[in-house]
């Protein structure tokens, strides 16, 4: 199963390194953190284990759903409503998808958006919300992030991790490689379930095929043109057009954006 990026429209890189944010515009770019960068699963801090994987991102961007599923839970996930009062007030959406029950953690619930609620069946791409503030101090380093976890099928309400927990006998699993792999493959995106207002397809390969609703395509069409993007076009079925990038395309990675 392959996830789409939770943030959409963002250059995205994998990073060890705790401080390297400070390289990066975080308006338009976030980074995977991997171990020992702080921000990683399962990363050792002085009064908890990392339960997930933090996603840098300014307050206000927007969150889809990495992959089709079942709204299983909206619940306040840091801040003073529940005994966390370092931490501003945020929420997270569960999500139980294929891969188990992805929690959307740190982030304001589209409440607006049609079918953000309990037991709604979602696909993947959909607009779940926004990232909030959490840390009420700016300490030199990222106030705002996407907090992504992964459990295993079943789960309804996040785990708090002590220091010393073994994280292989709880239900938290790891969701990095998922993260890394929604990078390099290509995604079938019906359009028609975004509701966000952009959404990605990141170009890693020389060839990727992307199908669209035929009625859909101009503005695609015209990003591209935009661009200098060499494509040639197929239309496979009545109501999906294919295109075919090659890699001459000096960018070997870009992004696609599509605004409903
Ligand atoms: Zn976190």
């Amino acid at each position: 199963m392959t996830w789409i990026f939770p943030l959409p429209n963002k250059n995205v890189t994998i990073s060890s390194d705790l401080m390297s944010f400070k390289n990066i515009d975080l308006n338009i770019s976030t980074e995977i953190p991997i171990h020992p960068h702080c921000g990683s699963f399962g990363f050792r801090r002085k009064h908890h284990t990392h339960e997930g994987v933090d996603l840098y991102a300014i307050e206000g961007s927007p969150v889809i759903a990495v992959e089709d599923g079942t709204i299983v839970n909206i619940v306040p996930f840091t801040g003073s409503s529940i005994n966390l009062p370092w931490w501003l007030d945020t929420f997270a959406i569960l999500v139980e998808g294929k891969s188990g029950v992805v929690c959307y953690g740190e982030i304001y619930p589209d409440y607006e958006a049609n079918g953000i609620k309990i037991g709604a069946n979602i696909k993947a791409g959909k607009h779940l919300g926004y990232v909030m503030r959490v840390l009420r101090e700016d300490k030199g380093r990222p106030v705002s992030m996407l907090h992504l976890e992964l459990y295993s099928h079943g789960i309804t309400e996040p785990i708090n991790l002590p220091v010393n927990a073994i994280i292989g006998e709880t239900a938290l699993r790891d969701p990095t490689q998922y993260l890394i792999d929604s990078l390099k493959y290509d995604v079938d995106v019906d359009i028609d379930d975004v509701v966000a207002s952009v959404i990605n397809v990141v170009v890693l390969k020389p060839e990727i095929k992307v199908d669209y609703y035929a009625q859909k395509i101009d503005p695609i069409e015209n990003w591209l043109a935009d661009r200098d993007i060499n494509y040639k076009k197929s239309r496979p079925r009545i109501q999906t057009v294919r295109f075919h990038f090659s890699n001459n395309n000096d960018a070997e990675t870009f992004r696609m954006k599509w605004v409903k």
